[in-house]
Parts: structure tokens; sequence; C-alpha cells
């Protein structure tokens, strides 16, 4: 295993320990449920926007390691991000998970979120990662209703 590789899994251990932003958020104008039926992760995403800024980002849910570690670091990274810049970061994460990020040029910007590039090595788990991403879409499209990886 490489020093990276290491690296990556601690980060992944820490967010899984202590979920980074991990609550109901009272005040949220924004809230989107999501459900990973493979795995049976669950996640609901609230958001708090003003002027089309993330202000607040919290969640809450239950499911794997990867679930939720890449719930906290999804959360940590989107806080004060536009909702353009939030789009834009989906892509980017969709395009790790899926293999097709340039793993050079593309893995620096990423930073922790590259915690998470080994997981396009795994199927399975790719949906377990990218289903907070898929809910905070779902929150930020004002979507009611379900967002699954299906
Ligand atoms: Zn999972």
């Amino acid at each position: 295993m490489s020093d990276i590789s290491e690296l990556y899994q601690e980060v992944i251990l820490d967010h899984n320990k202590s979920p980074r932003n991990f609550r109901k958020l009272e005040d949220a104008n924004r809230k989107a449920d999501g459900y990973n039926p493979l795995c049976g992760d669950q996640i609901t995403v609230y958001l708090k926007m003003e002027d089309g800024v993330i202000k607040e980002v919290a969640f809450q849910g239950s499911g794997c390691a990867i679930s939720k570690a890449s719930a906290s670091m999804m959360t940590a990274s989107v806080k004060g991000k536009t909702e353009i810049e939030a789009e834009q970061m989906f892509d980017e994460v969709h395009k790790m998970l899926t293999g097709e990020l340039n793993p050079k040029a593309g893995l620096e910007k990423m930073g922790k979120l590259a915690a998470l590039s080994g997981v396009c090595n795994f199927p399975a788990r790719v949906k377990c990662a990218s289903l907070s991403w898929h809910t905070l879409r779902a929150a930020l499209k004002g979507e009611q209703g379900l967002a699954s990886t299906e």
C-alpha cells in the first residue's frame, strides 16, 4: 500500500469516526432525503441558502463508513460555496468516483475529497460515496421526494 492510499484511508476513518456537520439544521430552507438501496445507506441533507450561497449545510443518516465519510467531506467542501460551484464540484466528484478524472491534474484540485478516489476501483461502493452528492443536488434543486442512486 502506498503512502498516499494510507493517508486517504486515514481521512476516511477520521470522517467516519467524527463526521463533520452531523446534525439536523433547524433553520434549513432546503432539504432532501437520499437512499442507496444497494447498501442501505440513508441520508438527509439540510441546506441554508442565502442569495445563492450555501451558508450552512448539515446531514443526518445512517449507513456504511464510505457513505458517512463521503457525506461529512461533502458538507465540509460545499459550505460557503455558491450553488453553481457546488454543482461543478458534484460533476468533478462524479468523474472521480467513476474513474474519469485525470488522476494527476484532476486529483490535485479535489483536495481532501481525493480520499475517495480509490472508490472507483470498487464499483459497488461508488453509490455509497456518491449518495450524499446526489442528495445535495436534489436539495439544491429543491426537488421533493427521495433522491436515489438507482
Ligand atoms: Zn454504503
